[in-house]
């Protein structure tokens, strides 16, 4: 009684989001494969566009034009994302080790996690010294140097080392921004050194003599047979007799493999790259394949360049798909020359293929419109409808005689391994499960209970887990109470056996991490399957009366104090059209990820005289309810409310939560004699909200000081949002000012 087309059987899991996984991406998007799960794990939500690399440094692109959302194109492919680092491949057991958050196992790998500059740098960067990748941590350096340049007078030394096309490309770049940064004191000098007696080795003869002259005339010293093994106390260090002098240096050599590909059990190539055949399969595990930089094809070693990892993307993309479908793999070939156009740091570059080179600024213009050819097939998508719930039929199709429940054999071998990692302590319901768990109220103690239950609106278990419960946990926290127990409904999605309990393990690895952080035990629950995740978590905890924490109690002079920014609901309305950027999406999950028992402490410890959270039915909803129950109105500052970065402009484009239009009918009883419902922050007060913040009731005297606590305990977007006064019979409950 399944549909077999719909169980999720096996999984490909991408690491890195690299100009190959792009196509792969894209291309599964148009070939969506039933029964195949797709998870990309990726360090950055955005990445680099290497063509682009150069003129982002330059100053000719915004950090937009020149790299690529993954976030909706992974949404496009119908993946799941997952925003960490890998750290290990374990190629014998198909598990990746993920920094921060439980492993990952696989059915099907494919690595394009590209390469770093061989250099000593133990850490990733340090302040002298710095590698131009990871990229974001590169361009983090280099605007610290900029801002050394606007406040200190001193000029700055800065040795480029690599003399290949990306050194050369980077030292012509930063000397063009510097040559445009506004109110700078110092000049920069870069110099460049090269381990070869050639620049560009790999290029041709004319090409070579072309930024050999450019480099002279803009006075970058060349220093050839250089090869620098360190950087100390201001001096380069290698085979060379004469130390050369450099305030700064940044590495731009050659490639060299992650450290963490050493221990996978994949075969290598001598310089540590993974060994693939021509059908970017690996020699030794053939369900893991590899491309770009990260790998090395043994029948045709080609330079580690963005263009073969460009070109390998297809390729990869349709042998991923016939290894899945366990049919004969194609070989891939690219060509041995290709075009390169490479950048003089202003808009005019240098062409290069084979034996000839041209150069002009028509060079750049023609490479600017390639590459900003290759963004828009990645970012302009189209456009995705919104699925309210596509889950009946297939759930009608499922026999649900077993109450939908996961096979206990699933359930058991979970909590085994929770249970183990965790260090579930004796007095937990899991420990000796019975049909139900008994919990002993403490003498003088009253039992505070809630509940909540909703299905995900992100496609990561692990969060989704931790953020379910961080939503059910907040409801106590919002009566200033710890939750001393939880029950947890997990319903996963229906597929193997072994896909069910990897994310049954996931979802409740995120539960109970979470439960553990607040001092919370798990005592008990339910699992089922479902066509879509979801997981309900219910808490109990213990208080005295006197001690809780009301929606009721709020006073006129009281100010109003939201802890968390507002618009989740429009943001992962957003997400669902493939419409929100991955770092706005970041920034929200970052916070939803935060207790809010602390902040719940601290309204305690200044007396709150009313506290609720801010959840389904949106800051409007929430604070109409304390108001109507304290007897009094509430002045909502519709100018200070904090709201997560995106949100605005989404709503300008009139996305909003489903749930919104039930919300916004609250608006009769609001008073807006000022015309503040035209204000841009206004239908932010009905957008429901996961795991929101909480908004309490504070007097005007101990408003300040609760705010800085706030914000010293990270919470640092509390904000205070209105102000509570005396109602007569006839006024409205709630009204818009401006503050
Ligand atoms: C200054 C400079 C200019 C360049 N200009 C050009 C050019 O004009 N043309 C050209 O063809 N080449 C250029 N290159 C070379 C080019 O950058 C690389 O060859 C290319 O980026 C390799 O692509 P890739 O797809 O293999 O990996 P990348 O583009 O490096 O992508 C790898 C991705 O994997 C992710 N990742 C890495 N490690 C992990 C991990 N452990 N877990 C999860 N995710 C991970 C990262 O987030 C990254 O986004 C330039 C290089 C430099 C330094």
């Amino acid at each position: 009684m399944q549909n077999k087309e719909s169980l999720i059987t096996s999984d490909l899991v991408l690491i890195g989001g690299g100009h190959s996984h792009l196509f792969v991406l894209k291309h599964f998007a148009m070939n969506p494969q039933p029964g195949l799960r797709i998870t990309l794990v990726t360090r950055d939500l955005h990445t680099p566009y290497s063509g682009m690399l150069p003129g982002f440094i330059a100053g000719h692109y915004d950090y937009d034009a020149a790299h690529i959302d993954l976030l909706p194109l992974a949404r496009f492919a119908g993946a799941r994302v997952i925003h960490a680092e890998v750290t290990a491949i374990n190629a014998e057991r198909k598990q990746i080790t993920i920094a921060g958050r439980p492993s990952l196992n696989y059915d099907l790998l494919s690595i394009n996690t590209g390469s770093r500059p061989t250099s000593p740098l133990l850490q990733d960067q340090q302040n002298d010294q710095f590698a131009v990748k990871p990229v974001d941590r590169f361009i983090d350096s280099w605007h610290r140097l900029e801002q050394r340049l606007v406040e200190d007078d001193k000029d700055l030394q800065l040795a480029v080392i690599g003399g290949g096309a990306g050194g050369i490309e980077l030292a012509l770049s930063l000397q063009y921004r510097v040559t445009q940064l506004a109110g700078r004191k110092a000049s920069l000098r870069l110099l460049i050194l090269t381990d070869r007696d050639r620049l560009l080795p790999g290029h041709n003869k004319r090409a070579r003599q072309m930024f050999a002259d450019i480099l002279q005339q803009r006075a970058i010293p060349v220093f050839y047979q250089h090869r620098v093994t360190g950087f100390q106390n201001g001096f380069l260090q290698g085979d060379f007799e004469t130390p050369v002098a450099a305030d700064k240096a940044i590495w731009v050599t050659h490639a060299s493999p992650a450290e963490w590909l050493t221990d996978s059990g994949l075969a290598l190539d001598t310089n540590g790259f993974i060994a693939v055949n021509p059908c970017l399969q690996s020699v030794s595990h053939d369900d893991v394949f590899a491309a770009g930089d990260v790998a090395a094809v043994a029948d045709y070693p080609r330079p580690k360049s963005g263009v073969f990892a460009v070109r390998q993307g297809l390729p990869l993309a349709r042998n991923l798909i016939l290894r899945y479908r366990q049919r004969k793999l194609r070989p891939f070939r690219p060509q041995a020359q290709f075009l390169s156009l490479i950048s003089t740091g202003d808009r005019f570059a240098i062409a290069s293929r084979g034996p000839w080179a041209l150069q002009g600024k028509w060079c750049w213009w023609l490479k600017d419109r390639i590459d900003r050819k290759f963004i828009r097939r990645f970012s302009e998508l189209p456009e995705m409808t919104r699925v309210e719930d596509d889950g009946g039929e297939i759930a009608a199709m499922r026999c649900g005689g077993c109450g939908s429940k996961v096979g206990s054999e699933i359930l058991e071998r979970v909590l085994e391994q929770i249970g183990q990692k965790y260090g579930i302590s004796n007095d937990s319901g899991l420990e000796h499960p019975d049909d139900a768990a008994l919990i002993r109220i403490p003498a003088g103690r009253e039992l505070i209970q809630s509940i909540d239950h909703f299905r995900s609106f992100i496609d990561d278990p692990y969060l989704f887990g931790k953020i379910a419960t961080n939503h059910a946990l907040a409801d106590l926290h919002a009566m200033g109470v710890n939750a001393h127990s939880a029950m947890v409904i997990a319903n996963v999605v229906f597929g193997s056996e072994d896909k069910q309990s990897q994310d049954l393990y996931q979802l409740m690895s995120g539960v109970v991490e979470t439960l553990q952080q607040n001092g919370t035990l798990l005592v008990g629950g339910h699992s089922g399957e479902a066509s879509q995740m979801s997981c309900g978590v219910s808490v109990n905890g213990f208080a005295r009366p006197e001690d809780l924490i009301l929606k009721t109690g709020v006073r006129p002079g009281d100010l109003l104090i939201l802890t968390r920014p507002l618009g989740s609901g429009v943001l992962f309305a957003a997400d669902m059209l493939g419409k929100a950027r991955g770092d706005w999406i970041d920034a929200a999950i970052e916070q939803m990820l935060m207790s809010s028992r602390d902040a719940a402490s601290c309204l305690q410890e200044f007396r709150a005289s009313a506290c609720t959270d801010v959840t389904g039915f949106g800051l409007a909803g929430h604070l109409f309810e304390m108001a109507r129950e304290s007897a009094c109105a509430i002045e909502i500052y519709i100018d200070r409310l904090p709201l997560y970065p995106g949100v605005i402009s989404l709503s300008r484009q009139g996305i909003a939560s489903s749930l919104q239009p039930q919300n916004i009918r609250i608006r009769h009883g609001i008073k807006d004699t000022e015309n503040l419902a035209s204000h841009e922050n206004y239908p932010l007060i009905f957008d429901p909200q996961t795991a929101g913040g909480l908004v309490a009731s504070v007097a005007e005297a101990q408003a300040d000081k609760c705010m800085q606590q706030l914000r010293q305990l990270g919470y640092d977007q509390a904000q205070v949002i209105g102000r509570a006064i005396a109602r007569t019979e006839t006024d409205r409950i709630l009204s818009l000012v401006n503050s």
